[in-house]
């Protein structure tokens, strides 16, 4: 059952917390529901979740308007996880308070342009990519420094911190200490970016002992997507 499957997952949050040191209330459950349909976004949130992640925008974009029908007594937070191209983030911003995938100069310009338009803000978290594919999508790490400036430069944009992803068939522990690293180089640059989001169903609790702030967590929790 759903419920008994979060709350594995949370008391795992915790326990590897209690393990590093951390309090688990420093670490956010963003519960990933691609795939699924909004009637479980919607039990979700009818056991107290509030924290949820897509991957693309149509999806997205239609589950968010069908939960606020279903639910519409309640605020949930919308993360965009997956990697964005440009002609969609109008929409993702017409439902998501943050975005885990901010990796390129171009999805900045029309992130600034489209939020200029408006008087809201967003959250980013900076994509690494921690792999030598560059397909994958995420900024080369080497360039964290010069491309963070030029976010923090556009005021309606709040950097949280950066977002990594383990590599296929790597170690994930090699990974996340990469970006530990990002995470301290940048908090270097501006100490509030200290939010880090690493850490899926397969290695969440290693990423919340190195110190992830946002676990993205989808099958766990959800099952499997068929
Ligand atoms: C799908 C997805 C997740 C969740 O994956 P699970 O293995 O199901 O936990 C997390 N992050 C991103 C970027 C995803 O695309």
């Amino acid at each position: 059952m759903i419920s008994q499957r979060l709350s594995s997952v949370r008391e795992r949050i915790a326990n590897a917390a209690e393990r590093a040191g951390r309090n688990s209330e420093d670490v956010e459950l963003v519960i990933v529901t691609k795939f699924h349909p909004v009637e479980l976004v919607a039990e979700l949130v009818d056991l107290g979740e509030r924290n949820f992640g897509e991957n693309k925008d149509q999806e997205a974009s239609a589950k968010s308007d069908a939960l606020s029908l279903l639910r519409s007594d309640v605020e949930v937070n919308w993360h965009f996880v997956g990697q964005l191209q440009s002609n969609k983030v109008k929409s993702v911003l017409r439902y998501a308070s943050t975005i885990h995938s901010l990796d390129r100069d171009s999805l900045l310009a029309e992130l600034k342009k489209q939020l200029e338009k408006t008087d809201q803000t967003v959250g980013c978290f900076i994509e690494l990519n921690l792999t030598d594919d560059p397909g994958r999508g995420g900024l080369e790490p080497s360039n964290l420094g010069l491309f963070a400036e030029k976010v923090l430069a556009v005021p309606q944009i709040n950097l949280l911190g950066v977002m990594a992803v383990a590599g296929l068939g790597v170690d994930p522990r090699v990974d996340f200490e990469k970006a530990v690293l990002a995470s301290e180089k940048l908090r270097s640059i501006s100490p509030e970016s200290r939010y880090l989001s690493m850490g899926m169903s397969e290695d969440f609790e290693l990423a919340v002992e190195l110190g992830a702030t946002h676990v993205r967590v989808g099958s766990a929790i959800t099952g499997p997507r068929g």
